[in-house]
């Protein structure tokens, strides 16, 4: 049955209540299957899917993740597989190539169109009988020791649910958190899908200029540029018409993946770091970007929240269902909170350290890239982080 015809309880108690159906939520509802809780999940949007220019970078580490929810039989075939990443910074010395022959995996990763993956995982949480109450616009979210509760409207009427435990994955804009820590890059990332000159043969980049980062994703027979422009300069870039667009990509990105000839449909997004803190009580959690916003240099966002919602699953898996709420998280606190420390540290240093042009950072980074590519061991420890998190050795 479609998801927008199953009917939640309007008012009434459940185990769990996810709020927000995006992929981080969708992914949880999933996880939940085959535990015998009773789950539903809260969505302010009336369709769930819809389009979405953002191209999304998988790690391998979330294959696996999304191949045991179910997913990724369907996901895969629209995938494309990323075989090398090379990382360089825009006039100066210094590069790395990291390599999926060098790990000895068929891919460091996968890219998929953010539609397809969001797609999937409602059709999966759909085929699980997932509860799902769409344009439910959840209010207020809060617990006591009892239990937790949502208050939330729909089709005009103030409704109230309490749950044994209330997980917020609401990607961090709908409810406001006690403590959070926003910093704001000035940047926007404007995407759009780019061809090439040369076939991308599965190769990624990651391209470091003063500005900020621009990342070439192979998908399909073209590549998904993410482009980390200042701000102030992001609405004239999108409103160029696409001979001076491309020229000026040339200009900003080289000719190393030879002449960029056609470019898609342009789209921008706003580009912060935002962490909150006390991210868990007993009976309210947050999982996703409604527990951190990363920039999305490396391409960590999702495959943090990925992780999030699967290990909430197994932390789940584990508990007695009239303890749940009752026991503290502090495990699965601890244990999230290195891999989400370790990513937003990572891709803050890489925005901070990488995006200006004074000469001694400049000879630092191509020694680091330099360092990066030649050392064996320390190339293999820095892609398993990419490719599994930062809590991975
Ligand atoms: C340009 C760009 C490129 C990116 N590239 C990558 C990448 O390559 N790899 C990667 O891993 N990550 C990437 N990310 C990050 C990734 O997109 C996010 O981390 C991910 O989409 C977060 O998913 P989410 O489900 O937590 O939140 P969201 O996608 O924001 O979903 C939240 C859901 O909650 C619903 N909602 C909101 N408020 C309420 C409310 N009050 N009541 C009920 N429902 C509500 C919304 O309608 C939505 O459906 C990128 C981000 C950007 C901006």
């Amino acid at each position: 049955m479609p998801a927008e015809q199953v009917c939640a309880p309007a008012s009434g108690h459940v185990d769990v209540a996810i709020v927000g159906a995006g992929p981080v939520g969708a992914a949880l509802a999933c996880g939940l299957q085959d535990l015998g809780l009773e789950a539903v999940v809260l969505e302010a949007r009336v369709r769930l899917e819809g389009p979405d220019p953002r191209a999304i970078a998988l790690s391998e580490g979330s294959r696996l993740i999304l191949q045991r929810l179910g997913v990724w039989d369907e996901l895969g075939p629209h995938a494309t597989p990323i075989e090398s990443i090379h990382v360089s910074q825009r006039g100066s010395f210094g590069r790395a190539e990291l390599t999926a022959r060098d790990m000895a995996v068929p891919a460091l990763g996968y890219v998929a169109q953010y539609g397809d993956l969001h797609g999937s995982l409602v059709r999966r949480m759909r085929a699980c009988d997932a509860r799902v109450l769409t344009g439910a616009r959840v209010m207020a979210a809060g617990a006591t020791t009892a239990y937790g509760m949502v208050r939330f409207l729909r089709e005009g009427k103030e409704e109230l649910l309490t749950a044994r435990l209330v997980v917020l994955s609401e990607g961090g804009k709908g409810l406001p958190a006690a403590q959070r820590q926003d910093k704001d890059y000035g940047q926007a990332a404007l995407v759009c899908t780019v061809t090439t000159s040369r076939p991308h043969d599965h190769k990624a980049y990651e391209r470091f200029t003063p500005e900020g980062p621009i990342a070439l994703l192979p998908l399909g027979g073209a590549y998904a540029l993410i482009w980390t422009t200042p701000a102030q300069q992001v609405e004239a870039r999108l409103a160029l018409d696409d001979r001076e667009f491309l020229q000026q990509l040339q200009a900003a990105f080289g000719d190393r993946q030879g002449r960029f000839l056609r470019a898609g449909p342009r789209a921008a997004f706003p580009l912060r770091l935002s962490l909150t803190h006390a991210r868990h009580s007993p009976r309210l959690l947050r999982i996703g970007n409604a527990a951190h916003v990363l920039h999305p240099v490396a391409g960590q966002g999702f495959n943090l929240g990925l992780r999030d919602a699967w290990r909430l699953a197994e932390a789940l898996a584990d508990l007695p269902r009239e303890r749940l709420g009752m026991v503290d998280m502090r495990e699965y606190d601890h244990r999230r909170r290195a891999d989400i420390l370790g990513g937003s540290i990572m891709t803050d240093l890489l925005v901070t350290g990488f995006s200006n042009d004074w000469p001694i950072l400049r000879q630092f980074r191509g020694l680091a890239l330099a360092a990066l590519d030649l050392a064996s061991p320390l190339k293999t420890l820095f892609t398993r982080k990419m490719m599994f998190g930062a809590r991975t050795w």
